[in-house]
């Protein structure tokens, strides 16, 4: 039947490139890289690539120790297992119900994890009627970047524990996940875990020698760049120079300016309390070259790097920090460097025969129940092809069923793809796809790209184009 067909253009972005698919940019809206003056970059998980899972781990059993010291948690916590795979960016915690959830683009609850047990459907909807979540209360909380995942994990563990010994720990979910927070955000501020991460830098990044080239491609070409992180400066300079190398400092000549510790997302909505927009101001670093300087906000960075709004690109990581409020308080141009692409498209590139077959059957099951259900209101219809149609339609859920299976297992095993949920896009999915401009893997994919390469978006199709579409 039914000629709805797969346009090439909803696969993945066709670039003439050399570039396997996991390493290719993808484009959500049009971007003139001839028309971009000034380039931007967040440090930590952009330029500075992290080996996930030994700083989450880290991160995790520190974590732990501060919650033991600090407030008064049993030393049975320690023996909480690391579980890598326990949450992945765009998760939910629901600081009320002691559960980690994943949304969809309408805020609808499509999986909820308590501890280390998935809710079954009926509980589920109990907990979350249809209409959404109000996320901006105090009950929710979004992993917006991968330096959350380590929290999921001591979460569910902890909340695993509560169902599993009751009175094992004196908290409620809420007062629970506020204690993780406090212990994580701590970490990072208080300089503990950069003590650990700078003294074995080694373990905890991964180095990319097409890193500087790319960087150096941009100048070339005539843009600005520069380094706007929220990390400290001692803590970017010493990241910095084991990523780039050479001799101390000499990272800093790779960028016409650079700004540490800039307070992302303030930095991009700093206003000045209703007085007149006016440039901020900006110290600068101590020990080191005159363009460094210390927080600010984008008034200051449009002045001192001379462009401005839509002339300026900016890669990050953070769906929210980096990207959204980017986007939204001051129009630049946006990309997003979403690592977890790179294991989804791997995985997903043999599957693709299982791809279009389940979608070609989800096709055919609408056909077929349709006939049924047209079958079983007609006085005298015939009972024969009744029949068969329930056959046949019992067949399609059951291969169905199998090539959902088939398909699941390429993601994460208790959530699945990042970017969906089942036919549909993911919260974070949908997010990526309405505020990055352009989203890749790595800041290193763009040296296979001309410097000035006009990204252009695939054509979207809409539902009822499908139809006149010709196969392919
Ligand atoms: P950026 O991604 O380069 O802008 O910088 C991220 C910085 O934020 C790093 O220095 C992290 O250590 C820091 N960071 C990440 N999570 C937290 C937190 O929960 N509290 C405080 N700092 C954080
Ligand atoms: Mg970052």
């Amino acid at each position: 039947m039914n000629g709805k067909a797969r346009h090439p253009a909803s696969g993945p972005a066709s670039v003439m490139t050399d570039l396997p698919p996991r390493r290719r940019v993808f484009t959500n809206r049009n971007l003139r890289m001839g028309s971009i003056e000034a380039v931007g970059f967040d440090m930590d998980h952009t330029l500075a690539v992290y080996n996930t899972d030994n700083f989450n781990q880290l991160s995790f059993v520190m974590a732990i120790d501060a919650l033991i010291r600090d407030k008064g948690y049993p030393v049975d916590i320690r023996s909480m297992a690391w579980e890598p795979e326990a949450a992945i960016r765009g998760l939910v915690v629901d600081k009320k119900l002691g559960n980690l959830l994943k949304i969809d683009a309408y805020n609808h609850v499509t999986r909820a994890r308590h501890g280390r047990k998935f809710l079954d459907r009926e509980v589920r909807r109990s907990r979350y009627p249809m209409g959404g979540i109000r996320l901006g209360t105090t009950r929710y909380r979004v992993f917006d970047t991968l330096f959350d995942l380590p929290e999921g994990c001591l979460y569910a563990g902890m909340v695993d524990l509560m169902a599993k010994s009751p009175g094992a720990l004196d908290v409620d979910f809420h007062t629970l996940y506020d204690d993780i927070r406090a212990a994580v955000d701590t970490l990072h501020a208080d300089g503990s875990l950069k003590a650990r991460i700078t003294a074995d830098l080694d373990s905890y990044f991964l180095k990319d020698t097409d890193l500087v080239p790319t960087l150096d491609k941009y100048r070339k070409a005539g843009k600005k760049l520069f380094l706007l992180t929220n990390s400290e400066v001692a803590y970017t300079a010493a990241v910095m120079d084991h990523l780039v190398g050479g001799p101390s400092g000499s990272w800093e000549d790779l960028f016409d300016l650079v700004v540490c510790f800039s307070r992302k997302p303030g930095f991009f909505v700093a206003r000045g309390d209703g007085e007149p927009v006016v440039a901020g101001s900006c110290p600068q670093m101590p020990n080191r070259k005159g363009h460094c300087y210390v927080g600010g906000d984008s008034f200051f960075l449009e002045k001192k790097i001379g462009s401005s709004g839509d002339q300026i690109l900016y890669f990050g990581d953070h769906t929210y920090g980096d990207i959204l409020r980017s986007k939204k308080s001051v129009g630049w141009r946006t990309a997003m460097i979403v690592p977890e692409v790179e294991q989804e498209v791997a995985a997903m590139r043999p599957l693709r025969d299982d791809w279009q077959a389940l979608a070609a059957l989800e096709d055919r099951l609408e056909d077929l129940i349709m006939e049924r259900d047209h079958l079983s209101v007609v006085a005298g219809g015939s009972a024969d092809r009744m029949g068969e149609l329930d056959k046949l339609v019992s067949d399609a859920l059951g291969r169905r069923a199998r090539l959902q299976r088939n398909l699941r297992s390429a993601f994460n095993p208790h959530w699945e793809s990042l970017f969906r949920e089942g036919r549909a896009a993911s919260r974070l999915g949908r997010q990526i796809m309405e505020f990055a401009c352009i989203y890749t893997s790595r800041v290193s994919n763009f040296l296979s790209y001309p410097a000035d390469k006009f990204f252009a978006r695939p054509v979207e199709v809409l539902p009822h184009e499908r139809w006149a579409l010709p196969d392919t």
